[in-house]
């Protein structure tokens, strides 16, 4: 697995932080850019679809029988329970697209990130946090997709799921947008140019300089 080309990214978060925001941004930002491929991971989900939500973009949407069997085929790299509904991550996608040097990616919760990294400890974590808990409710309130209900239990959890930070090796303050969005950038970059990923990369220009075609 270390080989593996692809470097694999978790975007963690309390609902409504900002993490598909930033992940949508940072894949319009870098579309078409054959230097750093990227894309993120299509989970499964039972939840039901948001107004505008399309099945096989934003999830692979499923009844809870259906998701049941796909556990019991052994389809999910990682899977849990989050808010009451099943999300999973399929493993043969995050395989291949890895194997083909992409970079992967994932928008989940920390139970997924903790089974994710025990896979492939090489993971790159990253958490993102609101400025406060008043801007937390306020973006889940505009986002206006939720209902009031959904909202309340979503913020019941803020609190837990952002008691999970310390187990993520970056953090990011989603305050101004825009430098939330260069902070991961960075991050993704540093990724990147680790010497392990880079001598994979650059492997015949280190044999030209080195003579050891
Ligand atoms: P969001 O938090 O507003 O993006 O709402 P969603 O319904 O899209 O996601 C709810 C929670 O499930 C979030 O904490 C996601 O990170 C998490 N989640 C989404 N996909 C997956 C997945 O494939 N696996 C796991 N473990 N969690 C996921
Ligand atoms: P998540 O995927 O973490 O649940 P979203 O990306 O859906 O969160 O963001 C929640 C809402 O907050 C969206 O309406 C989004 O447009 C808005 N939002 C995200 N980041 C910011 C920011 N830095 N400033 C203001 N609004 C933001
Ligand atoms: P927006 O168009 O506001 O970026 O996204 C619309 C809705 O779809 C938001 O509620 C957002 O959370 C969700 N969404 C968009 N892209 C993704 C994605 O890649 N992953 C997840 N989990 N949700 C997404």
């Amino acid at each position: 697995m270390a080989s593996l080309l692809g470097n694999l990214f978790i975007l963690a978060a309390p609902s409504g932080a900002g993490k598909s925001s930033l992940i949508k941004a940072l894949m319009e930002k870098y579309e078409g850019n054959t230097n750093t491929p990227m894309q993120v991971s299509v989970s499964h989900t039972t939840r039901q679809p948001r107004p505008g939500e399309i099945d096989g973009v934003h999830y692979h949407f499923v009844t809870r029988k259906q998701f049941e069997s796909l556990i019991e085929q052994g389809v999910f790299f990682e899977y849990a329970e989050v808010f009451g509904n099943y999300y999973g991550t399929s493993r043969v996608t995050i395989e291949q697209t890895l194997y083909r040097g992409i970079d992967v990616f994932l928008d989940i919760d920390w139970q997924g990130a903790r089974q994710v990294k025990e896979l492939m400890p090489d993971t790159c974590g990253i958490f993102i946090l609101p400025p406060s808990l008043e801007v937390l409710e306020q973006r889940l309130n505009h986002r206006g997709q939720d209902s009031e209900d959904v909202i309340a239990g979503r913020m019941a959890q803020a609190v837990d799921e952002m008691s999970h930070f310390n187990e993520f090796g970056h953090i990011i303050v989603n305050d101004d947008f825009a430098t939330a969005l260069s902070e991961l950038e960075a991050i993704v970059s540093a990724q990147r140019l680790r010497s392990v990923k880079q001598q994979i990369r650059h492997q015949p220009l280190l044999d030209a300089l080195l003579g050891t075609a």
